[in-house]
């Protein structure tokens, strides 16, 4: 298919990859720009579930009174770096505005819009390269204890309503599938039909290779400015400049720094997580267990056993906290036996607005500029779906979905 029209996309993790690829298969010149080398960000050390169950976030009417003792614990999933609390103050007040019983359910509707389409837009995608084995179909578990059934439920029961598949499943039958997993647990939700990666690097390094095959650009360099040749968008380097008949910003949770320069106040932050790998244990498990109390899992992966989670408030500059990284290790020695010490700790930053759903869509000032980010816990799912709607947004084609729930303009 032709098309001559020029498309920039700033940044080359998992959600400037799959547009790429998708806006290329509509015919468009692609040219992606990555201060870095591609997938180096958040869409290297995640979870790498493919979760299009987790229609759930984290805004929900029992979350604010869970916080103080979140909080407090040290093996919970939450932490705050106390210089930051006061620059998050207006997100915080936003989030909470978000908690309530119909806010929850917007963002559930919508999340399990796109959610419920992430695997076969990624099949798409997946059919043009060679996976290798990188992408597992075993299914992901949860399992709880009845210490935070209160909140399994409300999820369980929206997710019903939504029409989720979920299987829910005895002390037994998670022994039976995981039988490593120390039985501290009472109950869990199993959920089949869910991948994981074994590599999430190097699934988006083919991703970005097949671009590259098909006659995508990519310049690594830090862009550093937005302005405007009437309205074609050009893009500054400290020493260059581009022009483009469209521009997708999709830079994760470094985003806000451009749409700021675009006069648009998104109320975009960062939920920092964390992962430690320990090498060789990855047998222990068959598929990523998520421990719903304490808020982290492990997935197996080719480094090992990757344990990753936590949520950290504390923006983009603090450095890496050894506290959190105490908190995966120990959690993890908790869920099973025989753990070696560990390697790899790192810190990555999930993109999170306050409503917790993605902005997907134009600007709200420059008709040729498009966002893709704000995907939090779910990025890597919903990559491919993402890339596929914004493929059609900027073609002028039709979706067959709502996609104003999306839009940018919600908080204007
Ligand atoms: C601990 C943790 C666990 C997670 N687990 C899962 C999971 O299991 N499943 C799931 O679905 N999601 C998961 N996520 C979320 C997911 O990883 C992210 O939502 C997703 O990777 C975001 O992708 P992205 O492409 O938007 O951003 P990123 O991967 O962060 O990529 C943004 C890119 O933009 C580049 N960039 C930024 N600014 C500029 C600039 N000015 N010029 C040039 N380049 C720039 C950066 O270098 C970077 O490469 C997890 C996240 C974390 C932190």
């Amino acid at each position: 298919m032709e098309n001559n029209l020029k498309i920039g996309i700033i940044g080359a993790g998992i959600q400037g990859v799959c547009s790429a690829l998708f806006l290329q298969k509509k015919g468009f010149q692609v040219t992606l720009f990555d201060r870095d080398e591609p997938g180096n960000a958040a869409s290297y050390g995640n979870a790498g579930h493919f979760s299009p169950y987790a229609s759930v976030s984290l805004n929900r009417t029992d979350i604010l009174t869970d916080v103080p003792s979140m909080l407090l614990s040290s093996r919970g999933p939450l932490a705050l770096k106390w210089n930051y609390v006061p620059k998050m103050i207006p997100w915080f007040a936003r989030f909470i505005m978000n908690c309530g019983k119909e806010k929850m359910m917007h963002t559930a509707k919508y999340m399990h819009q796109i959610l419920d389409q992430s695997l076969p837009a990624f099949d798409e995608l997946f059919d043009e390269i060679d996976l290798e084995g990188l992408v597992e179909n075993n299914g992901i578990l949860y399992v709880w204890t009845n210490k935070s059934k209160k909140s399994r439920e409300l999820e369980i029961k929206i997710r019903d309503e939504l029409g989720v598949k979920q299987q829910l499943v005895n002390a037994k039958e998670i022994h039976d599938l995981e039988p490593n997993i120390k039985p501290f647990y009472d109950n869990g939700v199993f959920y089949d039909y869910a991948r994981h990666a074994r590599n999430p690097k190097k699934i988006l390094v083919k991703l970005f290779e097949n671009f590259v095959k098909k006659g995508g650009k990519f310049l690594k360099l830090n862009i550093q400015n937005i302005d405007f040749d009437e309205t074609k968008p050009v893009l500054r380097s400290e020493t260059q400049r581009f022009i483009f008949d469209k521009l997708l910003i999709a830079c994760g949770a470094f985003s806000k720094k451009l749409t700021d320069k675009l006069h648009e106040d998104i109320p975009l932050d960062t939920e920092r997580g964390y992962h430690v790998h320990f090498k060789d244990c990855d047998h222990l498990i068959s598929r990523p267990v998520v421990y719903a109390d304490r808020g982290f899992g492990m997935t197996p992966m080719e480094q090992g056993l990757r344990v990753v989670g936590t949520v950290e408030f504390g923006g983009l500059q603090n450095p890496l906290s050894k506290s959190r990284i105490k908190n995966l290790i120990l959690n993890a020695k908790d869920m099973v036996d025989g753990l070696p010490d560990h390697k790899d700790e790192w810190l990555g930053f999930r993109p999170s607005l306050p409503d917790f759903l993605p902005v997907i869509g134009p600007s709200k000032n420059y008709k040729n500029v498009f966002y893709s980010f704000g995907h939090h816990h779910l990025g890597w799912t919903l990559g491919a779906i993402s890339g596929k709607i914004i493929s059609k947004m900027i073609n002028n084609e039709n979706t067959n979905m709502d996609l104003q729930p999306y839009s940018s303009i919600r908080f204007s």
